[in-house]
This record gives structure tokens, sequence and C-alpha cells, in this order.
């Protein structure tokens, strides 16, 4: 048996965690730079407010609505994140982290009369130790227990917790549930869906497996069994590390200095470094993209993609942005304005099983020396307090107009109380 654990309206119920006062009114939080709603209170879902919908175009709804507006506050997020997540472990015998606000559980060995009184003293739990609500789903497989989670937000009576076993009960729910909103089926195929007339998740569940098969490929036959109650996604326990890390970013205006793109070069490529680290991993190959902005006519363009291969496999942020920024330096065209640049670092394989160099003489002992020092400064001190000389001062600006304190994970933000 399978569940799925969901933060309700996540990033604004941690706004609400620290600040109360929001409670029962309508919230919103932004995507970076201020642009985009990205998390909706109940409360502004009934004002109309949309997933994705660009503030620009909500700024009379606000201000007639009174609606409170927030930046994206990722490190308190992240923060409530990691405690939710560690009460939702502890009290279940195997689950994924399969989002920053979701996790799939493994009820396996647990009796079918207990799966409710388990599911409600988890989403009382989390609860407790973290203010956050959870809703969660359980059923046969994990599209079926991602679908009972979301009815639990449709009906506040079921109070966060939606066992759907019963075969009757599941037809009866897939009978009118949108096909669009099925776990893995994706704009495209649910468009192909309903251009033959296939709307509801009952009706999907009507089509021919082989005629699934051959418009949707496997995935798509994969998500047409788990609808049947057969599970064909297990749990995935050991996150894998990542084959290849990637930074990117959009400039907040064009750089037409040039220096400024190697600083942000050099900024992304530390990043992707400390990344790689963090997976303790080692890469032999860097590709930087460079961009210039697409909407603007009557410029000088550029569009460019630099492969770097290195000499041997490393994970030294020094080593990396000397590298990264002397190819960079040498492509970057004259007169151009970048709008968006990215550094990807790839062929990465375990620090452990790679080689040593005959004539190192030390080298990579001392550079690694230096890392953890690097790392652990940075832990320690937050997010950049040491940078390299190229990156020099932060100088990349975002739109945060509207930040909250990080309430959890910076001292001089730390709540004070008077007594
Ligand atoms: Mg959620």
């Amino acid at each position: 048996m399978f569940g799925l654990a969901d933060c309700n309206n996540f990033y604004v119920s941690c706004e609400r965690v620290f600040n109360p006062s929001l409670n029962g009114k309508p919230v919103i939080v932004l995507s970076n730079n201020d642009g985009c709603v990205i998390s909706r209170s109940q409360e502004a879902k009934d004002l109309g407010i949309s997933m994705g919908e660009p503030l620009f175009k909500l700024k009379d709804l606000v201000k007639r609505e009174n609606i409170r507006v927030y930046s994206s506050n990722f490190p308190l997020y992240a923060d409530m994140s990691q405690r939710v997540m560690d009460t939702i472990i502890s009290m279940v015998p195997a689950a994924e982290i399969y989002s920053i606000d979701e996790a799939f559980i493994n009820f396996d060995g647990i009796a079918v009369d207990k799966l409710h009184k388990l599911a409600s003293d988890i989403s009382q739990q989390v609860k407790t130790n973290t203010g956050i609500p959870l809703s969660i789903g359980v059923s046969k497989t994990k599209t079926l227990a991602k679908i009972a989670s979301k009815l639990c937000k449709k009906y506040p009576k079921l109070n966060n917790s939606c066992v759907m076993i019963k075969q009757s009960n599941i037809d009866k729910v897939l009978k009118s549930y949108p096909v669009n909103d099925v776990w893995g089926i994706g704009r495209q195929y649910s468009k192909m869906l309903y251009s033959n007339n296939i709307t509801t998740a009952e009706q999907f569940l009507c089509a021919d497996p082989r005629w699934v098969r051959s418009k949707m490929n496997v995935t798509g036959l994969k998500s047409w069994k788990e609808l049947k109650g057969t599970p064909c996604f297990g749990l995935e326990e050991n996150i894998h590390d990542k084959q290849q890390i990637c930074t990117s970013r959009s400039f907040a205006k064009d750089l037409f200095d040039h220096e400024e793109v190697i600083r942000a070069v050099a900024k992304f490529t530390s990043s992707s470094a400390q990344k790689l680290r963090a997976q303790n991993g080692v890469a032999l190959k860097v590709m930087v993209f460079l961009y210039t902005n697409p909407f603007k006519e009557n410029h000088e363009r550029d569009y460019k993609t630099i492969f770097i291969p290195l000499e041997y496999p490393t994970d030294n942020t020094l080593e990396l942005v000397k590298i990264v920024c002397r190819h960079t330096a040498m492509n970057l065209k004259k007169g151009c304005g970048y709008k968006k640049a990215g550094v990807v670092i790839s062929s990465i394989s375990k620090k452990e099983h790679t080689p040593g160099f005959l004539f190192d003489s030390g080298r990579s002992e001392k550079g690694d020396l230096l890392m953890k020092c690097l790392d652990d400064i940075n832990a320690k001190y937050g997010r950049e307090s040491i940078v390299t000389g190229t990156q020099g001062p932060n100088r990349i600006v975002y739109n945060m107009d509207h930040l909250s304190p990080k309430y959890t994970t910076c001292w001089d933000d730390i709540i004070k109380v008077k007594v």
C-alpha cells in the first residue's frame, strides 16, 4: 500500500507558521525575481488567482482585496521541509522524498484497518511539530495515492487523510477525475486524449491498453495500469546522484559589461562545484552557455555553447572557475548584451573511484583541504561568505521586495519574545 504526504499550500503555510496574522487572509508567494505566483492560500484561490499568474497582472486585485504578497524565501522553505520530512520518516516503514513538499510512503505490513488512524496520526504529528498542514492519501499504487491526497484538499471533512482502497470507492472517484490531473499524464498527452474524447480517468481506463501503449509509450501504459490498481512504480529511497549539475540564471538587465558576465559565470561555476562536492563527485567536462536577449530587435545577437574538456576529473572550485572563465572570456562577442548564462558540469564520477595522478605531488590533497575549508566556512557563516576573487562581491541583483525573515536559518532573523 502506498501513501502520498503532501503539504497544503506549502510556501504560504511556511509564512503563516511565523506570522499567524496571515491565517484566514488571501496570501500569495512569488517565484524568483518576484515574477509569478507559485503558491496560494485557499482564500487567494477563491479570488480566482491561478498558478503561474504574473504579479503585474494582479496589481489591482492585490490592492482591492488586500492580498498579502511574499517573495520566495527558499532558505525558510527548505528548512521547514526538512522538519516535515524528518517527522514523516520517523513514523513509517519507508518513505521517498519526492519534492520539497511531497513524500511517498510505503505502508507495506500495516493492517488495512490501521491505515486510516496512522495517516491521520502522521498529519497531526507534522502539524504539532512544524505547524504545517499535511494531506495524506493512501491507496494501492502511487498514482492512486496521489489522487487520494488531492481529495483531501477538495473535501475538508476528510480532515487531511483519505484512504481509498475499496474498489467501489476508487471507481466512484475516477468517474469524474480529470485525466489531465492524473500523475504522469502531461500536457501533450492530455491534449491527445482530449482529442480522442477521453477527459476523465474512467474513460482513460476504458481505452484498450494496446492503443494506450501505441499512443503514449510504456510510461502511459504504466499510468493506465497504476490507475487499474497494479503498482508499476516502487519506492525510490536512495536518491540518485545527479549525472549533471546545471546552474543558470537570466539577468535583470542585458549585460553589455562583459566583466559582469564573467563574474556571473564564476558564481555559477562555484555553485555547481559546491553541489558536486556535496554528492562526493568529480567532473571531467564543463559546458557554458551564453545567450543575448531574443526579444530585442536591432541588437547584436549571440547564442553560444562552449564545451570545455578538463585534463583530469576535479571538484576544485578554483581550478574550475579559472578554466571556465578563461574560455568564456575568449568567446564573448564584442558589443553583445547578454541576458542569460549557465554552467553545466557533466561526466561525473564518484571521487573514491577516480585514480590518482603520478605527478600530483600533493596538489589534490592540498586542494581538498582548501575546498573543505571553503565549504565549512560557507556552511557556518552563510552561502557565499567566502567566494573566488573572479566572482567578486555579489552583483547579480534580483527583485525581492516582499521577503520575510529567515526565521529558522539566520540568527539575526530569529523571532524575539519579550517577557
Ligand atoms: Mg503541496
